[in-house]
């Protein structure tokens, strides 16, 4: 999962923006995180939907944060319905505007995303509830997968492309092959398997993490190994 900076309130005029409609802050939020689901890392050619961290509704919904900036971040029609309006507790979960949460899952080809293996058992207890709450854990074998829900079949899409395009850069290893690469990998979403599949690669992975915007910089040290983020829990 990609980890994110959204950034402060955005401003009009030189005043922070306040927003009459929560959707109201969806091309805010492209602007500064590319039309990606916050969650799964699809690329939603539609443009994802404005997800509130917090329900916004519920038993147990914030309906006051309803039209605050930080509590959004964007989501797929998939993860907002499989998170819905179910409590979140956020301690309980990592979240990709606070946590480096690229550490806290491992992606490997034909399956969901997993927690991470050098976790503590308490930090793999949180990401896999993380998994359960958006549902990235459902792939063909999992009691809960609808037929609608094309996320795994996308992410494996993402796979065959990115290792389709590391054979690639091994046969031509030039600039222009990497500029392209990046611009591919743009278009097909799923940062973290690109992220994956190039993992030997710092050169890469800077690319990858400079060009899907807003990807949180802090994350990474200088050979673009991910780090703990500073403030966030992982
Ligand atoms: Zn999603």
């Amino acid at each position: 999962m990609r980890p994110v900076h959204r950034g402060p309130v955005p401003e009009a005029g030189g005043i922070p923006r306040t927003y009459a409609a929560y959707g109201d802050a969806r091309d805010d939020l492209f602007a500064r995180l590319g039309d990606y689901c916050s969650y799964c890392e699809m690329r939603c050619h539609e443009g994802p939907a404005v997800e509130h961290v917090q329900p916004k509704r519920g038993k147990s919904g914030h309906p006051e944060l309803e039209l605050i900036w930080d509590n959004f971040l964007l989501g797929c029609p998939f993860c907002n319905s499989t998170k819905g309006d179910r409590q979140v507790v956020l301690s309980d979960c990592y979240w990709p505007d606070q946590d480096n949460t690229f550490r806290a899952f491992k992606y490997e080809l034909d399956r969901a995303p997993q927690a991470a293996d050098a976790l503590s058992p308490a930090q793999q207890a949180t990401a896999e509830k993380t998994l359960q709450l958006t549902g990235l854990d459902r792939e063909p074998t999992h009691p809960k997968l609808t037929r609608k829900d094309r996320r795994w079949f996308k992410r494996r899409e993402a796979w065959g492309i990115a290792l389709l395009a590391f054979h690639d850069l091994q046969k031509e290893p030039s600039e222009a092959m990497r500029r392209q690469i990046v611009n591919v990998a743009m278009g097909v979403g799923f940062w973290s398997v690109w992220m994956t599949v190039f993992a030997g690669d710092a050169d890469m992975k800077r690319r990858f993490v400079m060009a899907f915007i807003g990807t949180a910089l802090d994350c990474f040290d200088a050979e673009m190994n991910p780090v703990p983020r500073p403030g966030g829990r992982i």
